[in-house]
């Protein structure tokens, strides 16, 4: 059994918040009746429930970490037939990544059909830490590491207090990695992160999501969360 709201969220038709709204707006049927109360509990595949007269189609819920490979893109369709995340894995079900990796970024990312799920995680108040490792063009003095760590200035605002680690350079080539951790999660965020501090990034990848990593992965290998992952990410 489980709450109605989160059926709902689950089926990716609202966040839980909305569904709530939805629910005492009296727009929520169950086995025909109308639901106004928060907190009923129904049982999914089994209780027949509508959204405003539409029958509600869940899917099993289903996880998976991915290692996206570059040249790759986080989508589950592409116009210009690119190969997407989505055809990495093979189930019956509709996933759908859990926000973005660039078509350029490779590293971890999560697949799930669970839109409750997907929507907590990419909430900025759910504060997700993400490790991304970069190969900057040139050598970043103190100032200008200091600098992602206290915030940079983007078009869209100041970026939060980050950890940075300078992992190491190569002075002939004029090129360091450079190990970032951030919550926030905006469109290109550690590319113009580096950029703006006039370092570019020759090469991203998201090395860490939560307490997950890639231990023992390779580009493109796909594995089911284990059910105490999936309950520690929410
Ligand atoms: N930040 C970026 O710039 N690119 C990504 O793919 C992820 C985070």
């Amino acid at each position: 059994m489980e709450r109605l709201q989160k059926v709902i969220a689950q089926a990716g038709i609202a966040s839980r918040r909305k569904a709530e709204q939805l629910i005492v707006d009296g727009k929520v049927t169950v086995n025909g009746k109308v639901i106004r109360e928060l907190g009923v509990k129904v049982t999914p595949n089994k209780d027949e429930i509508e959204v405003e007269g539409v029958p509600i189609d869940r899917e099993e819920p289903v996880y998976f970490l991915m290692y996206k490979p570059s040249g790759v893109i986080s989508s589950v369709k592409d116009d210009k037939d690119r190969k997407v995340v989505t055809d990495y894995i093979e189930v019956e079900q509709r996933v759908f990544p859990v926000g973005r990796l660039d078509y350029d970024t490779s590293g971890l990312i999560l697949l799930t059909n669970d839109g409750d799920f997907a929507n907590q995680l990419m909430h900025p108040k759910f504060k997700v830490e993400k490790v991304y490792v970069a190969k900057i063009k040139g050598i970043p003095s103190r100032e200008m590491l200091k600098q992602l760590q206290t915030g940079v200035v983007l078009e869209d605002g100041k970026t939060a207090p980050a950890k940075v680690k300078l992992m190491s350079m190569d002075k002939k080539k004029q090129t360091s990695i450079v190990r970032l951790t951030i919550h926030e999660g905006r469109n290109r965020q550690v590319r113009r992160m580096f950029e703006a501090i006039g370092h570019p990034v020759l090469k991203l990848k998201r090395e860490e999501y939560s307490f997950l990593n890639l231990k023992g992965m390779n580009p493109g290998d796909v594995r089911p969360l284990k059910p105490i992952e999936v309950k520690h990410l929410r």
